[in-house]
């Protein structure tokens, strides 16, 4: 049976690493949340993101403009925020309603305030191997990695998928732990052909099941990032997930089939309790390093 990357096992132990740091720091660490509008998706990853904050110690302020701001309105929201001492971090939830330029606003929030790390000034510094904010699930990853102790040393790396959010950070990140890396896409020739060259598969793609057991080389480490809500009842057959389904009327799936990766990986992570509980303890690393290095210059 191949070993289960236990994502809450990680994050807690990361979360215990953070506890001390705060504590350290002469006033709490200040993150503000800003949530436009009433998606209640959205409104779902901000609430678990400010009781997240409170487990730690960590200030949270949630900033709830109307989903009818504007731009310009919503700049000057950042640049209050910008402006603020007891504020270390800035969060703009996405997605943005469509009238708003949600690449004006990332850019707006001040690259050492980047509490997501998706600032381009922040994304150089990811490229030039320097210390600052870093994207949070791919960050997670090579925690999780880390944690199980998965050599990614010389080892071969294929991430699938090449979102800014999830591939491409991935895959820097994975170069400056000296993988040999290899981004593959929706363009790809031969997806699975390039899986199996892996010993560690990264599959950030959100298509619920995509990687099968042909793309698995066996013995390799699967790394699932994806999340899908799936509502059809043959999907959740294939998927091995058919008692979930009939009691919920749906499931939650990654990118790669869970009844495969426990056949071929030698271990995996999975959907849900893998990747999906990092992210947020990582938005806790990029707030609680912010607010060390503003108290340290200040
Ligand atoms: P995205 O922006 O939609 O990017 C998806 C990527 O997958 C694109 O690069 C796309 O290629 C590629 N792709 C799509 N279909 C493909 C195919 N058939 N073969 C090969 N590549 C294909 O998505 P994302 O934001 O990176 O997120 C990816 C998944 O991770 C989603 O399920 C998302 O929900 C999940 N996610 C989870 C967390 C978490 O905390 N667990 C956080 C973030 C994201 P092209 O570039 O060629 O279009």
């Amino acid at each position: 049976m191949p070993q289960i990357l236990d994502g809450i096992a990680v994050r807690t132990r990361i979360m215990d690493g953070l506890k001390p740091r705060v504590k350290q720091l002469q006033r709490p660490p200040g993150l503000a949340v800003v949530l436009v509008g009433d998606d209640p998706a959205s409104g779902q990853y901000v609430r678990n993101k400010i009781k997240t904050c409170a487990e730690l110690g960590v200030y949270s302020q949630k900033l709830t403009p109307p989903a009818s701001i504007s731009t310009e309105d919503l700049l000057a929201v950042i640049d209050g925020l910008n402006k603020r001492e007891d504020i270390d971090a800035i969060l703009v939830q996405m997605p943005l309603p469509k009238q708003i330029d949600s690449r004006r606003i990332l850019e707006a929030v001040a690259p050492d305030k980047d509490a997501d790390g998706f600032h381009p000034v922040n994304v150089g510094h990811l490229v030039a191997g320097r210390p600052a904010p870093q994207a949070c699930t791919p960050a997670g990853v090579i925690q999780m990695l880390k944690h199980y102790g998965i050599s990614m040393e010389g080892r071969r790396a294929v991430v699938v998928g090449r979102s800014d959010i999830v591939g491409k950070p991935m895959a820097l990140m994975l170069l400056a732990e000296n993988a040999t890396v290899t981004v593959c896409h929706s363009r790809t020739a031969d997806l699975a052909e390039e899986c199996r060259r892996a010993d560690i598969l990264v599959a950030a793609i959100g298509k619920p099941g995509l990687i099968t057991s042909t793309f698995i080389s066996p013995g390799a480490t699967v790394i699932d990032v994806g999340t899908s809500r799936i509502s059809d009842r043959d999907e959740a057959r294939r998927l091995g997930r058919l008692e979930e389904f009939d009691a919920k009327g749906s499931a939650w799936v990654g990118d790669v089939n869970p009844v495969d990766v426990k056949r071929v990986s030698g271990a995996y992570s999975p959907v849900p309790g893998g990747v999906g509980p990092l992210t947020i303890a990582m938005l806790m690393t990029n707030t609680v390093a912010l607010a060390e290095r503003h108290q340290c210059s200040g």
